[in-house]
C-alpha cells in the first residue's frame, strides 16, 4: 500500500523559526522573549502542505492505523527552486506537517531522498509513501508469523512472553541470535 502526494516545497529548517519578541513595560521597548516561534512563511507553507495533502489523500487508499506501530519509507523527489539547497533542511517542516495527516508520529519516517533536480518555475516536491515490510526485528510479516509459530511450543508463550514482545517492537536483544533462535526457549512438556 502506498500514497503519493505532491506538495509545495518545504522552507528550509534555517528560515522556519525565528525569536520571538515581546513587550517589555519597563524599558518601553520591544525585547526577545527567549523563545522561538515559526516564522510566517513557514506557518504559510506549512498549511498549504497539509491542505494539499489532505486533499489528494481523499482520492487514494492509505492505513492510517497501519503507521501507529509500523515504520513507513517516505521516498521523495525534490524539485528545487535553484541550485545548491541541501534536502535535509526540508523534512522538518515536510514531516512535522504529515504528522497527523499521513502518519501518527514522524519517528516512525524513514525519509529517502531518491532525486533532486531544479524547477524554478515550479518548486515541489513529490513523495511516494509506502509501508515498510519490516515487522520488529523480522524481515516480514511471514517472517515474523513463522517465528511466533515456534513460540507456541514455548513455556513462555502463554504468559505473554517479554521476549517475543519486545522483538515485535524492534528491540534487539541477547536472547535471540543472528539466526534467530531464542536460547530461553523451554518446550512445553
Ligand atoms: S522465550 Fe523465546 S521461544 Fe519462548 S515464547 Fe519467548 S521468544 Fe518465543
Amino acid at each position: 500500500m502506498r500514497v503519493e502526494l505532491t506538495l509545495p516545497l518545504p522552507t528550509s529548517i534555517n528560515k522556519l523559526y525565528i525569536n520571538q519578541f515581546g513587550w517589555n513595560p519597563k524599558t518601553k521597548t520591544r525585547m526577545p522573549t527567549g523563545k522561538r516561534i515559526m516564522s510566517k512563511d513557514g506557518v504559510k507553507v506549512k498549511n498549504e502542505i497539509q491542505n494539499e495533502a489532505i486533499k489528494q489523500l481523499a482520492a487514494q487508499d492509505w492505513d492510517y492505523e497501519w503507521t501507529k506501530t509500523n515504520y513507513i519509507y517516505q521516498d521523495c523527489y525534490i524539485y528545487m527552486n535553484r541550485l545548491g539547497r541541501d534536502d535535509n533542511n526540508l523534512f522538518k517542516l515536510l514531516n512535522d506537517s504529515l504528522e497527523k495527516i499521513i502518519y501518527d508520529n514522524d519517528s516512525r519516517v524513514l525519509t529517502r531522498t531518491q532525486r533532486i533536480l531544479i524547477d524554478s518555475e515550479n518548486p515541489r516536491i513529490h513523495l511516494i509513501i509506502s509501508q515498510t515490510p519490516h515487522r520488529g526485528i523480522f524481515e516480514s510479516e511471514i517472517h515474523m508469523n513463522e517465528f511466533e509459530n515456534k513460540c507456541r511450543s514455548c513455556k513462555r508463550y502463554k504468559r505473554n512472553c517479554s521476549v517475543l514482545k519486545k522483538a515485535k517492537e524492534g528491540r534487539i536483544q541477547e536472547e535471540i541470535d543472528g539466526d534467530f533462535a531464542c536460547s530461553k526457549y523451554s518446550e512445553i512438556n
